[in-house]
């Protein structure tokens, strides 16, 4: 649900999403709350009550474009600097929902009578953007390459970083030698159990030396 619609479709149409479009395994479409203004100039914005900067999304738009969209099972999600923090985890629990609307707020936000309309909030980080469409595409970004028939190779996701507690290991291919620099002999011996116990360590490190506080939870 987005009052910039155009903003969607470059980044939602290409590459391993485009692909999972064309074949199916998701759908999305855009809702612009600025159809569903009384307004005769379609406006979708106000002034803030008891003064300040900026424009508040009104509620009733916002209130009819969700209405038209709901369905049994939807999952309404505000996207807000104020939710709950997204993450890895949250992104399955998402695949599990048969429907999400993914609500944008832009300007300074939206009336906070609009919170009754939302099932969740939900923040893309400790920092304010100027709308809600990039945590938006960010969201079904995530969510959508969990969705099975996505991504080429579903085991894939399994070992990444994130889904196992501890980052992704690392990866290597052609050339064998750049600049000197050569790619871990183990990954040529073709002995999956050793590169399998190579990996499992390499990750470890990796977790260890950027996110030791990923380790400690694992
Ligand atoms: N005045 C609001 C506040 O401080 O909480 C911020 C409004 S922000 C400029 C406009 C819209 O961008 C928000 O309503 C929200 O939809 C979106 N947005 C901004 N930062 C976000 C974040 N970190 N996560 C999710 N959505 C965000």
């Amino acid at each position: 649900m987005t009052l910039f619609p155009d903003m969607f479709a470059p980044v939602m149409d290409a590459s391993i999403l485009g692909r999972a479009r064309d074949k199916g395994a998701v759908e999305w479409g855009c809702v612009n709350p600025r159809d569903f203004s009384e307004d005769k100039h379609r406006k979708v914005d106000d002034r803030p009550f008891g003064g300040g900067p900026g424009m508040i999304m009104s509620v009733e738009p916002l209130e009819r474009a969700i209405a038209s969209v709901r369905k049994e099972g939807s999952k309404v999600i505000f996207l807000s600097p104020q939710g709950d923090t997204f993450s890895d985890k949250k992104a399955s629990e998402l695949t599990q929902e048969g429907h999400l609307v993914l609500v944008c707020g832009h300007y300074e936000g939206v009336d906070e009578r609009a919170m009754a309309l939302f099932d969740e909030e939900l923040s893309v980080g400790d920092y304010v953007l100027t709308g809600g469409e990039i945590p938006a595409m960010l969201v079904a970004d995530a969510v959508a390459r969990k969705l099975p028939g996505v991504l080429k190779k579903e085991d894939a996701v399994e070992s990444e970083s994130f889904a196992t507690g501890l980052l992704d290991f690392p990866q290597y291919t052609r050339p064998r030698v750049w600049r000197g620099r050569e790619v871990p002999e183990v990954l040529f011996s073709g002995d999956h159990k050793k590169i399998a116990e190579w990996r499992r360590q390499a990750a470890r490190s990796a977790t260890k030396r950027k996110r030791p506080d990923l380790l400690s939870r694992a």
